[in-house]
């Protein structure tokens, strides 16, 4: 009897640590997704400001060149953004999720939970600050 129950037990541990990959795959799909949006309505954005170049004053030609330092800086962080999703997903796609890139231990459940591109495991990401 109390082997059963500590059997039991154990199962279900093991069930709710699992990696429920087909969740996690269509969330990092879902990202991607709201990324290549966000930078063709940006790029749309872009495209008026050009236009009304002529008609603007001195202060607010230094905003529209400050607005595009900004500009720069959200692309840039949303490309290394779609490069993690789209590493992670070949990952997926190689059977090779949920292993760190650099050391190969199991990255936590709870990790990819929070950061589903994550490629490295905690200890791999506080070597790397
Ligand atoms: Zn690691």
């Amino acid at each position: 009897m109390e082997a059963l129950v500590k059997y039991e037990k154990q199962t279900q541990t093991n069930a709710m640590t699992k990696l429920d990959t087909q969740t996690l795959r269509t969330r990092l799909l879902q990202e991607r997704e709201e990324l290549l949006h966000d930078a063709e309505v940006t790029a749309e954005e872009r495209d008026v400001v050009t236009l009304d170049q002529t008609s603007v004053g001195r202060l607010s030609r230094m905003d529209a060149l400050q607005n595009q330092a900004m500009q720069v800086e959200t692309d840039r962080r949303r490309e290394i953004e779609l490069k993690r999703i789209d590493a992670a997903l070949k990952r997926m796609n190689e059977d090779e999720y949920g292993y760190c890139v650099s050391c190969g231990a199991e990255i936590q459940p709870k990790r990819l939970e929070m950061d589903p591109a994550t490629p490295v495991c905690v200890d791999c990401a506080h070597k790397a600050d």
